[in-house]
């Protein structure tokens, strides 16, 4: 195998001993380390350049104004949007989602409507709809998907009908690690007229990413799961899509006039950023995307793909191991289990070895139900995993095997 894309030098963290073991950090898919360029970038600003942006007639709010936009411009280059107005910074996904599923169902959904969204959703790409249905009377349609955890797109076209408004699907299911056909699921969305959200929270930082060529209408994603810091995130709209949408926050910045009645409302990207935003954390999130763009998503993406098939080989070798979710397409992320033993069980004993791996139902309980478990143990990786920490992983699954049974 190729040598890891990011050298471990460049995360401090990763030197962490836990119980007297060297960290093996398996918990990318929750949130990912960050690089030194990307907490010395937020440290840069609070050093040198603290000021709020926008509105300041002084040197510090100019150069942290022309940074922060910078920003904006360097993610929209770096999902092919076609304009930086067509990204919004919020505080991550969860928030992104919520603005749409508030906003865009505010403008178009009536009592008898329906979304569709897939079975295998985070709750974050769940519950808002569900608020959102709630709210306005409106149903909620889902996609099934096999054992193997592919969603069944014959399904997916039966589902549409008349009073269908919307389409949301993650990307990348952060439970199965299947990666979605995204691109197709919005082709048949908008040969009805419909537009489709994507839940790219899982996507952006082990493919690369074209909004564009993937002509879904928003796409959304958090920065801490990206190299970059926790807070930050975006909603990525076509411009046509938000510029049709009401407010979703109100306050400073998002308007354009105001008297005691009744206000105006700013331009995009504005309209939907009220309110002094994390600057530092933008600046963050910048040197993050700097930061994977010096070692490029191609590589990234292919030296993942490699990790995966070692991944999924050395644990299939192990005996009473079976992994959930199996689709021919997926992300670096194996959920598993072993023989009867409680997820909780295993992660703990894990730990005390020095790895670190998510347990339970991830955000993601409906997928427990479908499969009848409690939860997994998750697995998942990033650009500086190395076949030695799967090897770690491996060896320490073997040891607590027998203390599971
Ligand atoms: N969607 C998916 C697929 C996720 O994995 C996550 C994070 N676990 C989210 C949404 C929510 O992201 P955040 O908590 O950063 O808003």
């Amino acid at each position: 195998m190729t040598q890891a894309p990011f050298p471990h030098t460049d995360f401090e963290i990763l030197d962490t001993k836990v119980y007297n073991h060297p960290l093996v950090y398996l918990d990318n898919a929750a949130t990912t380390q960050k690089p030194r360029t990307v907490v010395d970038a937020i440290s840069h600003y609070y050093t040198h350049l603290n000021s709020n942006i926008h509105r300041g007639a002084h040197y510090l709010a100019a150069q942290a104004t022309e940074l922060y936009e910078q920003t904006r411009h360097k993610v929209a280059q770096f999902i092919g949007a076609a304009k930086p107005c067509e990204i919004i910074f919020t505080r991550g996904t969860t928030e992104s989602i919520n603005l749409v599923a508030a906003s865009f169902s505010q403008m178009a959904l009536r009592e008898g409507d329906e979304i569709i969204v897939t079975a295998m959703e985070h709750h974050s790409n769940l519950v808002p709809w569900q608020l959102a249905a709630e709210r306005h009377k409106a149903v909620l349609r889902f996609v099934p998907y096999s054992d193997e955890g592919v969603l069944d797109i014959e399904a997916y076209r039966q589902l549409f009908t008349p009073r269908t408004r919307l389409v949301a699907a993650t990307h990348v299911s952060n439970t199965l690690g299947t990666v979605n056909p995204v691109a197709d699921m919005a082709r048949i969305a908008h040969s009805h007229g419909v537009p489709m959200l994507v839940d790219g929270a899982q996507a952006v930082a082990h493919t690369p990413i074209d909004v564009q060529a993937l002509d879904c209408d928003f796409y959304c994603f958090s920065a801490h799961k990206m190299y970059g810091p926790m807070g930050i995130g975006v909603l990525y709209g076509k411009e046509e899509r938000l510029n049709a949408m009401p407010p979703y926050h109100g306050g400073g910045e998002m308007i354009a006039d105001v008297s005691l009645q009744r206000s105006t409302y700013n331009v995009l990207p504005f309209k939907f950023e009220a309110g002094t935003p994390s600057v530092a954390d933008v600046l963050g999130f910048g040197a993050a995307i700097d930061y994977l763009q010096g070692v490029g998503m191609n590589v990234i993406a292919d030296y993942e793909k490699e990790l995966l098939r070692y991944a999924t080989e050395r644990l299939l070798s192990v005996e009473n191991l079976r992994i959930i979710g199996n689709a021919p397409h997926k992300a670096s992320v194996i959920s598993f289990l072993i023989g009867n033993a409680h997820p909780y069980d295993t992660g703990m004993l894990l730990d005390k070895l020095g790895i670190a791996v998510r347990t339970g139902h991830h955000c993601t309980q409906p997928i427990m139900d479908r499969y009848g478990i409690p939860g997994t143990v998750r697995a998942s990786f990033a650009a500086y995993t190395t076949t030695a920490d799967i090897d770690a992983l491996a060896s320490a699954i073997i040891r607590i095997a027998p203390m599971l049974q």
